[in-house]
């Protein structure tokens, strides 16, 4: 099975069983609605050695700091502000006291850089390997959240950076190559909470999430959600340096917002990220009333087979 089958087949056992108020399973976090017009928003991750790192190839400090980076990604994309976390970590005999006290270094560096406070979690032995799963908890005002499901006909499409370059050092990673400057950039994701905050005060924004397992996967997830489709122009796929366009479209873990926008307020939108994160926002395509993910060069429907990460 996949893992968005197993996902899916959750999703259905458990839908009878009361919500207690929140918005569940299927965006990149549940949102809980406060009263007062404030909503907490939570979301899980889960790093496990062998699967997402390799213990030779990332030192704990990075690793630290990536399994906290990666759940305030995830918070970011609600255009949420991440107030909170719970570590919760299994260290096999092997992974000596040295490595867990230099991890925690890496998670403290990161949680004072964004203002979040580590609030609980669970510490336990590992019979071979490290699992480490991290709970973040994001804070917003309700009018500020951005859906996967929220995306409309004729919205412009923006990454907001170029994709590709954490794909192209997993790749120098696996071939034995750590030291290269995409395989740190691999190992050292850098969250856009600054920048979901942003398009969180912003109503033009329709449809947010960040992208971890590659535009090909993480579009369609959007595209589910709303009801709509898109096509994107491959031209327009912003390739980080190192990368080539099959990797940005493919690669996970670039850890870039995904966004849709209104197509009259999306040229000034960009302007103003631009201007504002000296940085630009990348248009790829628009979303369509059809459904379907059409990928386009010169204008014309390419059949490409391009797929995202699996994980499971
Ligand atoms: P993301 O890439 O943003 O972390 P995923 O694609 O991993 O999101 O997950 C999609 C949705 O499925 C999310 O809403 C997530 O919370 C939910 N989900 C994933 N695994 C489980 C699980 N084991 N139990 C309940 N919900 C899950
Ligand atoms: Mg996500």
């Amino acid at each position: 099975m996949t893992e968005f089958g197993f996902i899916e087949q959750i999703r259905t056992r458990f839908a009878a069983l009361p919500d207690n108020g929140f918005e569940g399973i299927g965006d990149d976090c549940a949102v809980m609605p406060l009263g007062g017009g404030e909503s907490l928003v939570f979301t899980a991750d889960l790093l496990t050695e062998g699967v997402h790192f390799l213990r030779t190839a990332t030192t704990a400090r990075e690793l630290g700091r990536k399994s906290l980076a990666v759940n305030l990604s995830d918070v970011a994309s609600m255009g949420a502000r991440p107030v909170a976390t719970l570590l919760s970590i299994a260290l096999p005999a092997d992974a000596a006291d040295a490595w867990a006290a230099e991890f925690m270094e890496g998670y403290r560096e990161l949680s004072e850089a964004f203002g979040t406070a580590l609030v609980g979690g669970d510490t336990t032995r590992s019979q071979s390997g490290i699992t480490i799963n991290v709970t973040a908890i994001g804070r917003a005002p309700s009018a500020h959240l951005k859906r996967r499901s929220d995306a409309h006909p004729g919205d412009v499409i923006f990454a907001a950076g170029e994709l590709g370059a954490s794909g192209a050092g997993l790749r120098d990673i696996l071939a034995g190559r750590c030291d290269t400057p995409l395989a740190a950039i691999h190992r050292n994701p850098q969250p856009q909470v600054a920048e979901g905050l942003w398009f969180g005060t912003r109503p033009e924004v329709h449809a947010m999430m960040d992208l971890s397992d590659g535009l090909a996967s993480d579009l369609r997830h959007i595209l589910d959600r709303s009801g709509v489709g898109a096509e994107v122009d491959v031209e327009c796929i912003p390739v980080a340096p190192g990368a080539d366009v099959r990797t940005a479209a493919c690669a996970g873990e670039d850890y870039k917002l995904l966004l849709t926008a209104a197509p009259d307020d999306a040229e000034r939108l960009a302007a103003e990220f631009e201007a504002r994160f000296r940085s630009p926002l990348h248009p790829l395509g628009r979303i369509t009333a059809a459904s379907g993910l059409v990928w386009l060069r010169n204008g014309k429907p390419e059949p490409l087979d391009w797929h995202g990460f699996e994980h499971y």
